[in-house]
């Protein structure tokens, strides 16, 4: 595998980081996830767009937007994937010496790391939809920075494997908020359903793009959280992300909605994606 560290693209074997790397010492650093269509990168300056804006958020001075795209279609090439990419992009503020908390007093450069890998499509999840777990929200209030301190999903994940089910659905004081790396959608009364845009949730690409489809084709939507305790009022759910694209949820917990059968309305949106993910 070739990864690019620090200006050099070079094999996974050969990349090396300071153990004072603040991305290590702190998990002071940011993050993206970007897939490809067609071998193109999808809604790549909205993807760019938030991780500038992550790295504002925590004060990281981070510049060289214009030679990453080109970086990332060298590292898809050069690592001969031929079909999609997953492409994964990692800035961190930087290695000082020594440690400590506050930011370093002398400048230095972050560290940008990016590693791509070929994407697998998994179309039963699509097709038949899948199982999520409800679990407490234990992350910080500052859940629309991309950040990688991530372990309170990675428990949360960890969790869910553990019950066969494919995501955990994150719920603080009674509101549903996200999932540990999707969003969260449910349907009622032909209307689309999810939390607002906040500090409590990522604001997701592909939740960008699905309530743009709504917009288009003027399917009712608001933005609103959803009460865990309501959550059975609801006929149809489904979560997004750029991996798990449109995904519809067929069990929570140990409810089984509707038979187990994927809804109208999540249909429906899955259909207009594929079209334009097809077409992009
Ligand atoms: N929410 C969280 C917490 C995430 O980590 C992610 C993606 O990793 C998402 C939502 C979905 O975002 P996107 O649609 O941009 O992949």
């Amino acid at each position: 595998m070739i990864v690019f560290l620090n200006n050099n693209l070079i094999d996974v074997k050969q990349a090396a980081i300071s153990p004072f790397d603040r991305g290590f010492l702190f998990a002071d650093g940011v993050y993206e996830s970007i897939r490809t269509y067609n071998g193109k990168l999808f809604r790549y300056e909205d993807h760019i767009d938030r991780l500038m804006r992550s790295l504002k958020e925590i004060k990281i001075d981070f510049e060289d937007f214009g030679s990453l795209q080109k970086i990332i279609y060298d590292l898809i090439k050069q690592n001969n994937i031929e079909v999609e990419a997953l492409v994964y992009i990692q800035i961190t503020r930087g290695t000082a010496i020594p440690r400590t908390h506050h930011f370093p007093t002398d400048k230095i450069s972050p560290t940008l790391f990016i590693s791509v890998k070929e994407l697998i499509e998994n179309r039963d999840e699509q097709e038949n939809g899948v199982k999520v777990i409800l679990q407490e929200d234990i992350r910080w209030l500052r859940c629309d920075i991309k950040s990688t301190s991530l372990l309170p999903v990675v428990l949360a994940s960890q969790k869910a494997k553990e019950e066969n089910a494919v995501e955990a659905i994150l719920v603080r004081d009674g509101l549903i908020t996200e999932g540990t790396h999707t969003n969260f959608f449910a349907v009622k009364d032909e209307t689309v359903y999810t939390a607002p845009k906040s500090k409590m949730i990522l604001e997701g690409i592909t939740r960008k793009v699905v309530l743009e489809f709504c917009l288009k084709f003027k399917l009712d939507y608001r933005e609103e959280f959803i009460e865990k305790d309501d959550l059975k009022s609801f006929t149809e759910f489904f979560i997004t992300s750029t991996t798990k694209e449109i995904t519809p949820v067929t069990t929570i917990d140990y409810w089984t909605i509707n038979q187990g059968e994927p809804g109208k309305i999540t249909k429906s949106l899955q259909t207009v994606f594929k079209k334009i993910t097809e077409d992009y």
